[in-house]
């Protein structure tokens, strides 16, 4: 029941307690007992850590996991062609049950392979069979996530004038599933939100989310309309902002709404590879720092891009950096000698700011005593790492998915030695081409 990883370098993102050159942590069941230097303790697995970069699992604050199916699809896809082939009745719209199993599997091994120990899952549920399949895929490969309930991907679903709503499912799933909030897996709801909806529909969806005790995550603020909508300013003006509604892009809002989120409660979630890459606008990271808002982040799409955080937080802080930059440069004016945001603040930002927009930062995040011990460690003598003179950077800016050790989730071991621990890979490989090929079959035979 206690584990005690012994002799890392250990960030522990808590500024109480500090970061460690070396330090050990003692697990005792899923929980973190302590952390310091030199702990003396009986009767514990001890978990060698020397030689390693020992930290909390990064949390991914926005993806759609059953993508994991088809991946890659779009590697040349604009926001536009994206959704008019993965939304309206298309592919998405293609699912079977069990394809939704294997593509909620294959996705959260994924992510834990590559140290994400919780995600939201921003779903298109297309039936109570299918929402069941999702979460029996989570939980199947031991991840922590927010299920976040969400509508079918139907053209008649994301009309703007649609009053169709799922929330009745929503209503049953939450009661069937997450009437506790001491598992791994907890309730969210994905909704459209006013962009995508009316605004009736949109205010109705965030009070059932409320009623669920659910955190609300919709897409908003981004594209052309995301400046005109003014969305964050209308949900001030209603009332209705808190932190529990999490907003997935907002490249686009302007900064007074930025800093409404900052007052009132609101999360961002910038997932900037794919923002920059399909044209939902410049990532809003440096803008929501500026305005008072710690921005979360997290990967979206792996129909279009990697589905690790190690990348996203290399996007998200060049980017920034290069926005600033240039800004300088159309000035005449060389950059520097500081540059704009930190390895800090982008590592925070994949942390324990995407905890807090999941609202799970009493239990993930940091490595502070009382949390849970979901953690992992990086191999500091990877030569792409070694030797590591700046831990922080070195996670921020040069680690990739291969650096990744071991991964635990609530103290249990789901990846060691660069290996998962998952038994039954080969089948799942197997299981995810037929899903694949069903799913496109499904799409080309109906269009
Ligand atoms: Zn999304």
């Amino acid at each position: 029941m206690r584990k005690l990883f012994k002799n890392g370098t250990v960030l522990t993102l808590d500024e109480s307690i500090g970061d460690f050159d070396r330090a050990d942590i003692l697990v005792e069941g899923s929980k973190i007992v302590e952390v310091k230097p030199n702990i003396e303790a009986d009767d514990c697995e001890v978990v060698d850590a020397s030689d390693m970069i020992v930290m909390p699992g990064l949390v991914d604050s926005h993806r759609h996991t059953w993508e994991s199916l088809i991946r890659n699809v779009g590697a040349d896809w604009s926001l536009q062609t994206y959704l008019g082939s993965i939304y309206y009745g298309n592919l998405g719209s293609k699912r079977r049950p069990q394809d939704d199993y294997i593509g909620n599997l294959l996705g959260a091994l994924e992510a834990l392979e590559a140290g994400v120990t919780t995600l939201l899952d921003w779903t298109m549920v297309i039936s109570r069979d299918h929402a069941e399949e999702m979460i029996r895929g989570l939980d199947d490969a031991g991840i922590r996530a927010v299920f976040a309930h969400g509508p079918p991907g139907d053209a008649e679903y994301w009309d703007q004038a649609s009053e169709l709503d799922n929330t009745a499912d929503a209503r049953f799933i939450k009661e069937k599933y997450f009437s506790s909030r001491e598992q791994l897996l907890t309730m969210g709801l994905a909704i459209r939100g006013p962009e995508f909806s009316s605004w009736e529909t949109a205010v109705k969806e965030i009070k059932v989310a409320r009623e669920l005790e659910a955190v609300c995550s919709m897409h908003l603020g981004f594209g052309t309309w995301g400046a005109t909508e003014r969305s964050i300013e209308k949900l001030n003006q209603a009332g209705l902002l808190g932190p529990d509604l999490n907003f997935t892009h907002a490249n686009a809002i302007r900064p007074e709404e930025m800093k409404m989120l900052a007052e009132e409660g609101g999360s961002v979630s910038v997932t900037p590879e794919v923002e920059m890459m399909m044209g939902h606008g410049y990532p809003a990271l440096g803008q929501a720092l500026e305005n008072g808002v710690k921005p979360a982040l997290g990967v979206d799409v792996v129909t279009s891009t990697g589905g690790d955080m190690f990348t996203q937080m290399k996007f998200a802080l060049q980017a920034e950096r290069a926005r600033v930059n240039q800004e300088q440069l159309s000035q005449n004016i060389m950059p520097g000698p500081e540059l704009h945001i930190t390895a800090k603040e982008v590592l925070e930002a994949a942390t324990i700011d995407s905890a807090k927009a999941l609202l799970l930062d009493d239990k993930v995040g940091t490595l502070t005593p009382g949390k849970e011990a979901d953690l992992i460690m990086v191999r500091a003598t990877d030569l792409n790492i070694f030797p590591v003179n700046d831990p922080v950077g070195t996670v921020a800016q040069c680690t990739h998915t291969g650096n990744v050790d071991s991964v635990f989730v609530g103290g249990k071991a789901v990846k060691r030695h660069g290996k998962m621990l998952h038994t039954d890979l080969e089948k799942l490989r197997k299981r995810a081409i037929e899903a694949r090929d069903y799913m496109f079959n499904a799409s080309v035979s109906n269009s």
